[in-house]
């Protein structure tokens, strides 16, 4: 008995260790077995890690490349670009260049007549102030600008332009003086300066004295002939309310009036009185307005305009400015009767 009791007991002891033991060893496999899928699955994590570090190494090298690519591209293209920029710039650079210089000579040539002289800017067509006896234009105004650049140590220059132009060319800097009969208007005043005035005037209607014209209304509706850009033109739109029919001097609206064209002329009283000369069957209404003319000058320059107000008011209060027109109006009447005569051979 006691053999077995120690037997049973060796056996108990041998299968508790037996089984003791083999729990062990479960437990000792089971850790293994994790260890080992733990091992796996962390070298298959660092292999997926790797991979993706690869992958991701891979990719960013390929960005990188492109990138590179891109910027040695970009940059080419830029390089490219700059280059043909700075040959614009250079072309523009060129040409912006040429344009100031040419600005400027054209400006220098505008601004600055030639050494010594000073130019008159007038339409001749307006006896007695700037008519012309041959090539030369001559009258009141040609002899007013002569004073004023006696008084400024300069020679005479006269530009002959349409009479619409006259005061752009003045602004534009084609010559320093403007004298062309020019009456002094608010509108103009905000372009030009104006000197004191020279004369008193106004405009009329020249008319066939079959149908007289005396009084504004009486051309209302009717074909009313001017003279382009004048204060007649002005008249005609402001105070009658309709549009003139535009001629470039005074003899050539007249000279409509004659072939019935037009019914009725407005001009200034002097060229009007001048182109009726010996013309019987015409005649002058009235002033229509009062007006004054001036000689015109680039706005800003007070040491001119006062030397251009001394001269002329020297020639008023000497007596020479009434001279003057004497001389200038006889010899516009000279050439008008002169030019008929010869008209009538
Ligand atoms: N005195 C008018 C004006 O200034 C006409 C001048 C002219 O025709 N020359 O408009």
């Amino acid at each position: 008995m006691k053999h077995s009791v120690c037997m049973f007991a060796v056996a108990v002891a041998a299968s508790t260790l037996f089984f003791g033991c083999s729990k062990s060893d479960d437990a000792v496999s089971a850790i293994k077995e994790k260890t080992d899928a733990a091992v796996a699955a962390t070298k298959d994590a660092a292999e997926a890690v790797k991979d993706t570090a690869v992958a991701a190494a891979e990719k960013t090298a390929e960005v990188a490349e492109a990138a590179a690519d891109k910027a040695v591209e970009v940059a080419g293209a830029a390089k490219d670009k700059a280059a043909e920029a700075v040959e614009a710039a250079k072309d523009a650079g060129a040409a912006a260049a040429e344009a100031v210089a040419g600005a400027v000579a054209g400006a220098a040539a505008a601004v600055a007549p030639k050494e010594g002289t000073i130019r008159m800017i007038t339409e001749a067509t307006f006896p007695p102030y700037e008519f012309r006896q041959g090539k030369e234009v001559v009258g009141i105004d040609v002899e007013i600008c002569k004073a004023i650049a006696k008084a400024l140590g300069k020679e005479l220059k006269i530009e002959d332009v349409e009479f619409d132009s006259v005061l752009p060319s003045l602004i534009a800097g084609k010559a320093e003086l403007a004298a062309a009969g020019i009456t002094v208007t608010e509108d103009r005043k905000m372009q030009v300066d104006f000197s004191v005035p020279y004369v008193r005037t106004g405009i009329v209607f020249v008319y066939a004295k079959a149908t007289p014209f005396e009084k504004g209304e009486q051309a209302k509706g009717k074909k009313v002939g001017v003279q382009n850009g004048t204060t007649s033109a002005d008249y005609v739109r402001k105070d009658l309310g309709q549009e003139p029919e535009m001629f470039d001097s005074p003899a050539s609206a007249f000279a409509a009036l004659k072939a019935g064209k037009v019914d009725v002329v407005i001009a200034d009283i002097d060229p009007a009185k001048a182109v009726i000369k010996g013309q019987d069957g015409y005649d002058i209404s009235d002033l229509l307005t009062v007006e004054e003319y001036a000689v015109a000058i680039k706005k800003g320059q007070p040491e001119l305009l006062a030397t251009i107000n001394k001269v002329i008011e020297g020639l008023k209060d000497s007596g020479e400015l009434d001279k003057i027109t004497d001389e200038m109006t006889a010899k516009a009447n000279a050439m008008a009767a002169a030019e008929e005569a010869a008209k009538a051979e």
